[in-house]
Formats: structure tokens, sequence, C-alpha cells
């Protein structure tokens, strides 16, 4: 019943620039803290945070290779959790009418969250399908919205639900996948320390959650197609 298909890959990298970028200007710190660019961020206290947590653990806070780790640590989360403070569904409001009728997929966006049970990064890929009802977006809007879900303290249950939620809300799509394939530091950095577990998850929606063939084409597609 679906046949045709328009699949992209990859467009997570574009979006991930940005944050490539910003580690490379790190020598132009001023005095202290705060350099008021997140107003909901309170980079002071997470100094102060910081610092004690480099005490607490038996480190001497103000050896040189530290003094300005709390500091840097501060810049860093209000970075990687600007997503607290953004509504992504904003990327989704501009919509384009089209006759297109056949499944729409993204595969392979790249991105990079925090477990918010351990502070840990984990990060994949995330492959965002949907089946338009007349109303399409523009590509690289599907990577916006994974990108800002992903910066907020996360699980992956959860960040693949939101996404697939607000793809089906705002584009009235007729069926919506959403499958995301991660690696977590909290399994292999501690814990059991599993490293090369990978975790997956999925969404569906609509046609995709009630139809089994139509839901067996799009995992194929996402699926399948690896190289
Ligand atoms: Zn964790």
């Amino acid at each position: 019943m679906i046949t045709g298909k328009r699949i992209t890959q990859g467009l997570g990298k574009a979006a991930m620039e940005g944050a490539k970028g910003e580690s490379t200007k790190t020598s132009k710190r001023k005095t202290s803290v705060t350099s008021k660019k997140e107003a909901n961020v309170d980079h002071a206290r997470i100094e102060r945070a910081v610092r004690e947590i480099l005490i607490a653990v038996g480190e001497d806070p103000d050896r040189e290779g530290l003094l300005e780790t709390p500091a840097r640590v501060a810049r860093m989360y209000a970075e990687i959790f600007s997503g607290l403070h953004k509504d992504p569904s904003v990327h989704l409001k501009r919509v384009f009418t089209e006759n297109y009728d056949e499944i729409v997929l993204v595969r392979d966006i790249e991105f990079h969250s925090m477990c918010e049970h351990h502070l840990l990064p984990f990060s994949g890929r995330a492959h965002v399908g949907y089946l338009p009802n007349g109303k399409v977006v523009g590509l690289s809007k599907l990577a916006r919205v994974v990108d800002e879900v992903a910066r907020r303290p996360q699980v992956q249950e959860r960040m693949t639900e939101t996404i697939a939620n607000m793809v089906e809300q705002e584009l009235g799509a007729r069926g919506v996948v959403v499958l995301i394939e991660s690696s977590h530091s909290c399994m292999s950095m501690r814990g059991i320390r599993k490293a090369g577990a990978s975790c997956t998850t999925s969404a569906m929606r609509g046609i995709f959650r009630e139809n089994l063939s139509s839901r067996a084409e799009i995992l194929g597609l996402i699926l399948n197609q690896k190289r």
C-alpha cells in the first residue's frame, strides 16, 4: 500500500557542526562567571557546584589544571542542556502543502544527549519517518527537532516518544515512526561496564502502529538498508 519513499541520510552532521566549533574558542575566557548568553542558566551556581564536587571526590580545585574547570563545565552544561529552554515543535510549524502521500524517512540523524540518571552522555542515531497527510516539512527540520530534544537531561525512551508525538501532532501525519539506536556511557564506563552494547527504542503512531504490513515496510526501510 505504501510504495514510494523519500529517504535522506546523515542530516544530523550539519546540525552538530555548531557544537564542534565551540570547543576551539576556550582561550578567550574572561575573569569569572556568567557570560550571560543563556539567560536561563545560572553559570555561577554551576561553577560553585562543580568546585564542591571536585573537593568532595578528593581533588584540589585550586591546582592549575582545574582552575578553570568549573567555568568550563558551566559553559558546557549551558550548551548541552540548551534544549530545556527551547520548544522544538517550532521547527515543525512551517509546513508545505504537497500531494506527496508516501513515506518520508530521514535516517541516521546523529545526536548526543545526557542520561538523566547519571549525567553521562549517550549518543547514536535517530531515524524519523512519517506518512504525510497533505503537509510536509523541510527535511532538516526533523534533524533540528531531534537535536533539541536531545539537549536535555533525557532517557532514551522518553526522547523517542517526545519526537514521535511532536511529529504526529504538528504535521497531522497519517503515520509516524521514530527509531533510536544509541550507546550509553553509563553502561560502558561504570556499573556493568558493557562497552559496545547498544540500545534501540521505537515509537509508532497511526498507520505504523495499526497496520502490520506498513510497520514491516517502514522498519525494513530503516533497518535493512544499513551499510
Ligand atoms: Zn545512565
